[in-house]
């Protein structure tokens, strides 16, 4: 498959000079055209910092210190979103990479319609086309993401939980974008709802041909749905490789402690172990393996040496990488 997204040593910081906290540090990561990339990690890993960086959302403090994102334009070719102007970038946010911002749904407008809400979203993009138009498409979309087009007329607080997070999923999805990045949309849902959502986006992006990067702490959501999964522990990508894998033949020992820690939707039930101690403090970052006073597995080149992030050395790992003492890599 094709590339369709190249994240490239990417490096963000929050503040500058010695203040800097390295939120993000080299990681590379691609998603490719039509996939499903799941992206978990344990709650201030750089999930969000990923997202923003890689999209230039990013707020204050926060830089990007390096990298490159290369965005695989099937109109105009390859070229780095990072060097985009100020201008070329809007038109790349709009047009091409859709975000549903973690906690999305309470950004709707509590006083407007869910209709004018969605109408805005597509004249914002399109001003040139009739109102009558408009209405006709959002209406569309909103009968694609499940709900009733009648619901045009409903404000944000008669609708539930999920049916606002739907109403969030079609705006983003009114700009027929490449790429739809969903962080954590569904952390104050429940599981039954999370499922529903997911399982929705899955469904439209095999219709509509998008590719969707999903991050979220659930990694048993993530081996359900989505066709690769990376793991990201103290900024860094600390292994990715298809869900399945993942699954059943995790490499690193973090990847292991997060399966754990969430109960399997199929198949025989695991213990609920969790992992032991706490995520690393950035400004304090242990030295070699970030996750070395964790990790149960530990032995000596650990605490010395940082691993790098490589295919492992294994029959059959071409098409995933771990950074691990335990695993050579080629
Ligand atoms: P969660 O699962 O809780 O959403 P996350 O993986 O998305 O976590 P980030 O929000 O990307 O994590 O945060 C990564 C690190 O960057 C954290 O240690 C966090 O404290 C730090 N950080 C985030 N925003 C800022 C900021 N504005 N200023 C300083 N540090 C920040
Ligand atoms: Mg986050």
């Amino acid at each position: 498959t094709e590339p369709l997204i190249e994240i490239k040593n990417l490096d963000v910081d929050y503040g500058l000079g010695d203040e800097a906290v390295h939120a993000v540090s080299d990681v590379t990561l691609t998603l490719h055209r039509g996939e499903v990339l799941g992206l978990a990690g344990e709650s201030g890993s750089g999930k969000s910092t990923l997202a923003y960086g890689m999209t230039r959302l990013l707020p204050p403090p926060g830089v990007v210190a390096g990298g490159e994102v290369i965005y695989h334009d099937p109109e105009r070719g390859p070229y780095d979103v990072l060097s985009l102007t100020n201008h070329e970038l809007r038109e790349f946010r709009w047009a091409e990479t859709s975000i549903v911002f973690q906690g999305a749904m309470n950004s709707l407008n509590p006083v407007h319609r869910i209709g004018t809400q969605l109408t805005d979203v597509i004249k914002a993009h399109d001003p040139r086309g009739s109102a009558q138009a408009r209405n006709a498409r959002a209406r569309e979309l909103l009968t694609l993401v499940g709900i009733p087009a009648d619901r045009m007329d409903s404000y944000p607080h008669q609708l539930s939980g999920g049916m606002r997070q739907r109403v969030m999923i079609g705006m983003a999805l009114a700009l027929e974008p490449k790429v739809v990045i969903m962080d954590e949309p569904t952390t104050a849902l429940d599981v039954v709802m999370q499922r529903q959502i997911l399982g929705q986006l899955v469904e439209l992006r095999e219709r509509l041909g998008f590719s969707v990067l999903f991050i979220t702490h659930d990694l048993s959501l993530l081996v359900e749905f989505s066709d690769r999964i990376a793991i990201m522990y103290g900024g860094r990508i600390v292994e990715q490789a298809p869900a399945k894998e993942i699954y059943t033949n995790s490499f690193h020992p973090y990847s292991a402690g997060l399966l754990g820690s969430f109960p399997a939707l199929r198949g025989p039930k695991r213990e609920l172990t969790g992992i032991p101690g706490s995520p690393p403090d950035l400004r304090a970052m242990p030295t070699g393996c970030a996750f070395h006073p964790r990790c149960p597995k530990s032995f000596e080149p650990c605490a010395r040496d940082l691993p790098v992030l490589g295919v492992p050395d294994v029959p059959g790992g071409s098409d995933r990488e771990v950074a691990c003492w335990l695993h050579p890599v080629r």
